[in-house]
């Protein structure tokens, strides 16, 4: 089924890959958020000091002043800032974000851990009515951070829905930092110049800032920036593909394999945006596609779009993709399910450049009348040196192809031997790249050359 509106032109071309900018960016940015964390600690300790603590209660405060630059910083992470994210790609800095704010929240814990043990009488009760305010709002800080952990490390066990996970997330992790913020000025240990008081407050509102930055700013940019759905086509497998249009004149540059935050029905300030890769090439201008899979709320209701609607792209973001990997002397894709919409904008981007790299598909889904792209991929195999590899989980009588799931076994029955210059690409269900990882690091592909798309952020 298919349907369309009126096309309108714009120019999305790829971005230029500058392979030494992309090796010093790196650092830079990681030297960047050390320095963000370690240079307020570093403050601290220069001019006046409080004395006659002991090592272990200046210790337990040490804790207190890491794990909180920590999770100020945790909302650079997510500010989606193109720059910083781009040589990462923002998934990983999701990741990354998850593991640090574990951390910085075991820190403050630990702080208030240990100045329990060490000084109970200085900690003073926990009863709000008998504890001076900056306490209270010291142990507040704390529930609003015991909050967080549990609501995201749990978040599906909890069944409790993104949207709603989302918008909990961005008011604990503000209230948190106020908390924190007012018990630090308040307690006023180590903050004892007007210098490092006025430090400890930029950083934290600068933290504050940042949210205001991606949940009202942004959004209200995006909103004056939209697109509107042209197209909306079946696929195989309960899939469709989306296509949009812009409605501005702002230039949108993309590669093949990366991602947008795209609102349907919704402002982006509703905060109802949802992350899909691009199923189209940008070596062919005017319009963005998205395949999507119905799965969920959301995504059961692609089907009942129509053309003409309102829709907002954030992007691009990401960086999987073969134009990060321009050395490469051959690729070989492994897709499951619609795990194929970023390897399909790589492939039509390769075979649209005349690019005659030895390229290999292991492509896994359950049944072969649910293959989406099944009849493209057919196409593109005439145009490129393009070997696809059907796995099926439930193969139809008297298939001869490989079945089960995409295995060491299989992949080495099939890939050739002079593959040492090749990049792999994996994009599929969690234990499907898993499984893909283990077979190729059994098949000694070194970890540099193996990227993967995890389609879950959280
Ligand atoms: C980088 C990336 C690229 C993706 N590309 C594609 C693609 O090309 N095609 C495709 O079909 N799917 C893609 N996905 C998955 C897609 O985003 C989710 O399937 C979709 O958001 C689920 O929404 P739902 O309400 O239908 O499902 P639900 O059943 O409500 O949610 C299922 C799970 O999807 C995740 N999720 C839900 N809402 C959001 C949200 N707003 N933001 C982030 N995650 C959310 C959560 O982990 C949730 O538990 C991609 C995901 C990521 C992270």
């Amino acid at each position: 089924m298919i349907r369309t509106h009126r096309r309108r032109r714009l120019a999305i071309k790829p971005i230029a890959a500058s392979p030494l900018g992309r090796w010093i960016q790196p650092g830079t940015w990681i030297a960047l958020y050390l320095a963000l964390i370690a240079l307020p600690l570093l403050v601290l300790l220069l001019g006046d000091r409080p004395g006659g603590g002991g090592f272990g209660w200046d210790f337990a405060l040490a804790l207190g002043y890491a794990g909180l630059a920590m999770m100020a910083v945790q909302f650079a992470l997510t500010a989606r800032f193109k720059r910083a994210t781009a040589p990462f790609g923002i998934d990983i800095i999701y990741y990354f974000h998850r593991y640090l704010a574990v951390i910085a929240f075991m820190l403050l814990l630990l702080h208030a851990a240990l100045l329990v043990a060490i000084r109970p009488e200085a900690v003073g009760s926990i009863d709000p009515r008998e504890a001076p305010a900056y306490m209270t709002l010291g142990w507040l800080a704390m529930l609003a951070f015991v909050s967080i952990m549990v609501t995201s490390l749990l978040r599906k066990q909890l069944r409790i829905d993104y949207d709603v996970w989302r918008r909990m997330h961005t008011v604990l992790a503000v209230l948190g930092i106020a908390f924190a913020l007012l018990h630090i000025l308040g307690s006023a240990s180590y903050l004892l110049t007007p210098f490092k008081r006025g430090l400890w407050i930029t950083l934290a509102l600068s933290a504050i800032a940042l949210v205001v930055h991606v949940r009202v700013i942004r959004p209200w940019w995006l909103q004056r920036h939209p697109w509107r759905v042209t197209e909306i086509r079946q696929e195989r497998g309960r899939s469709w593909t989306v296509a949009v249009e812009p409605q501005h004149a702002a230039a949108f540059h993309y590669e093949p394999g990366q991602f947008s935050w795209l609102s349907l029905r919704a402002s982006p300030l509703a905060m109802r945006e949802h992350p899909f890769s691009f199923s189209s090439s940008p070596t062919r201008p005017g319009r963005l596609e998205f395949t999507i899979k119905a799965l969920g709320d959301f995504t059961a209701t692609i089907g009942d779009l129509q053309p003409g609607m309102a829709a907002w792209v954030d992007g691009p973001y990401g960086a999987f993709g073969v134009d990060r990997h321009p050395d490469a002397t051959g690729h070989v894709f492994i897709a499951g399910g619609v795990g194929i919409a970023p390897i399909v904008s790589m492939l039509r981007a390769l075979a649209d450049r005349g690019d005659t790299r030895p390229l290999w598909l292991f492509y896994g889904n359950r049944r072969w009348e649910r293959i989406v792209f099944r009849e493209e991929l057919d196409v593109m195999a005439g145009h490129l040196d393009l070997h696809v590899v059907h796995v099926l989980g439930e193969p139809p009588d008297g298939w001869t192809g490989e079945r089960g799931f995409i295995t060491r076994e299989v992949l080495a029955r099939h890939l050739p031997a002079g593959r040492h210059g090749f990049h792999y690409f994996i994009c599929g269900p969690k234990p499907m790249i898993q499984l893909a990882e283990r077979s190729l690091r059994s098949l000694d592909v070194p970890a540099t050359r193996m990227h993967s798309e995890i389609f879950d952020l959280a």
